[in-house]
């Protein structure tokens, strides 16, 4: 079927090169969270659907590794191309679908192309090694070899930026790929899976399934052919791929949740400091696995720090992603916005003032629109201080030492992201050194670009998304020692 009737036709699973309807034809409608209207229904696959598409995959990898990495590089550059060239049309299916504004969404789609062309040149860099013998007449060699299928399953606040993390690196090593988006915002990926194939992508090279999650990993889990699975989502489920993983001894990447302390010191303008905290905070409606969620900041700078936060969170535009000028659109599920309402009304209860926002935002009748929030006098027993609050809410908490602060912003099982403010070039490398997170954005709010490591310590997660680690991901190391004749 060509790409276009499939598109029309409604949204397909693709595998082994062909748009396909889930098996007993199921579908899962697909929400507008600005509108709570469904947009389309979308074909909701199986357990079989998924072994099919492993299948397929297993069986286009030999064709697909034989290839050199300057002709998989070709696959994945024309695709960056046609993303970019299409980048309005894929930012307002992911608005739709998703709830952010469209500035956001197309940001996401011109990130990923980025990410498909950088991984198409860092592809042509999978070196080995020749290792100095220690014996005489031998000699040593690594080569690096694709790890096999690979299964890539990610959530709803970056369909496409997620699954790009995965399918760039797989792509590019030689491996071949089953890619399950979220079951609420799958209609973006169709869109960048047009532009693969219309960049040349082999049949079962790259296939697009959705359906029960649970039905699907446990093919992944269970399925031999399947040798690695790239996760991101949360911890949770994150840790019962882990287990599951064991038996078949499964590679595993996992992008797992954070809860990101940002830090502002005195020596820099705290007003500065307000404005980038709101930009990383309210990204997204914070539904951000890198969001800030925990505010330190010092006691010097809080009066003037509290003030313009406030004033900027406070004038920051709600509104449907697709109108122009909209700064914040709806969070992407009424279960999200009904956590925020729980989060906020526990910091109540322990203790804590809201000094903006605090509500669903009411001008609207339908979508599920949340005041951006700023709560100052937080009890440490508060949810929203342990628990990934993803969502938009800012909670400001007060310090004076550089030595307390790094203790408590480390006083978490996660470790994803931590952001630091402050023009002193001592006080950020102390930092840099102290903090537990695998990515520290002194200064800088949005830290995330191909070419740099993305992951974290602790419990948020595995490995390593984005640049050279990322591809690595995808590859075995294999030692090769010769004994030359005499
Ligand atoms: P989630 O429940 O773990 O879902 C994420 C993905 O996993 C979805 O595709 C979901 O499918 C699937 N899934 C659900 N249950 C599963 C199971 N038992 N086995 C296998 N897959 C399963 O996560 P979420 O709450 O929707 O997403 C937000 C989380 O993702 C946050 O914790 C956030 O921090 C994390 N995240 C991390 C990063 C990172 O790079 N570290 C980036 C973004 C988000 P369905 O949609 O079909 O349920």
């Amino acid at each position: 079927m060509a790409t276009a009737t499939a598109t029309k036709a409604g949204k397909l699973l693709y595998i082994d090169g062909k748009w396909c309807e889930g098996e007993g034809g199921k579908t899962i409608g697909v929400i507008n969270p600005a509108t709570e209207e469904v947009i389309c229904e979308m074909a909701f696959g199986s357990r079989k659907d998924t072994r099919r598409a492993l299948e397929a995959a297993a069986k286009a990898m030999p064709a697909w590794m034989k290839l050199t990495p300057y002709d998989r590089a070709k696959v994945l550059k024309k695709t960056a191309d046609l993303m970019r060239e299409r980048a309005d049309a894929i930012a307002r299916t992911l608005t739709t679908e998703q709830g952010k504004p469209l500035a956001e969404s197309k940001a996401e789609i011109l990130h990923s192309a980025d990410t498909f062309e950088w991984f198409a040149e860092e592809g042509k860099r999978a070196y080995g090694q020749v290792i100095p013998n220690s014996q005489p007449g031998k000699r040593h060699v690594t080569l690096k070899h694709p790890i096999g299928v690979v299964g890539a399953i990610s959530p709803w606040n970056f369909p496409i930026t997620l699954q790009s993390r995965k399918i760039c690196p797989a792509l590019a090593a030689g491996c071949t790929i089953v890619c399950k988006p979220a079951s609420q915002t799958p209609l973006s990926l169709v869109q960048v899976f047009e532009c693969m194939i219309e960049a040349g992508l082999p049949p079962g090279v790259a296939n697009l399934v959705t359906g029960p999650a649970q039905e699907i990993a446990d093919e992944f889990l269970e399925n031999p052919v399947c040798r690695k699975i790239s996760f991101t989502g949360s911890t949770e489920v994150g840790k019962q791929l882990m287990r599951g993983a064991a038996d078949g001894l499964k590679r595993l990447s996992l992008e797992l949740g954070g809860h990101a302390p940002f830090i502002v010191f005195p020596d820099a303008d705290p007003e500065v400091g307000a404005k980038i905290a709101v930009t990383g905070k309210f990204r997204n409606n914070g539904q951000v696995c890198i969001a800030p969620s925990r505010f330190y900041v010092h006691k010097d700078v809080q009066k003037k720090f509290t003030e313009a936060t406030v004033e900027f969170a406070k004038n920051l535009k709600l509104g449907n992603g697709l109108d122009a000028g909209v700064e914040i659109g709806p969070m992407f599920e009424k279960r999200a916005m009904e956590n925020t309402i729980g989060l906020v009304e526990d910091a109540k209860k322990t203790g804590a003032k809201i000094l903006t926002g605090g509500k669903r935002y009411e001008k609207f009748e339908k979508g599920y629109f949340f005041e951006p929030t700023v709560l100052s006098n937080l009890n440490m027993d508060a949810k929203i201080m342990t628990d990934e609050p993803f969502a938009p809410v800012m909670p400001l908490l007060d310090f004076s030492k550089l030595d307390d602060v790094i203790a408590a912003a480390n006083n978490t099982r996660y470790g994803l992201a931590a952001y630091v403010f402050t023009n002193d070039l001592t006080v950020a490398w102390k930092m840099a050194e102290g903090l537990e997170a695998g990515i520290i954005g002194v200064n800088d709010p949005v830290p995330a670009t191909p070419q740099c490591p993305f992951g974290g310590m602790k419990e948020s997660g595995l490995g390593r998304e984005l640049a050279h680690e990322g591809l690595e991901a995808y590859l075995e190391t294999k030692y090769v020692s010769f004994k030359l004749r005499d």
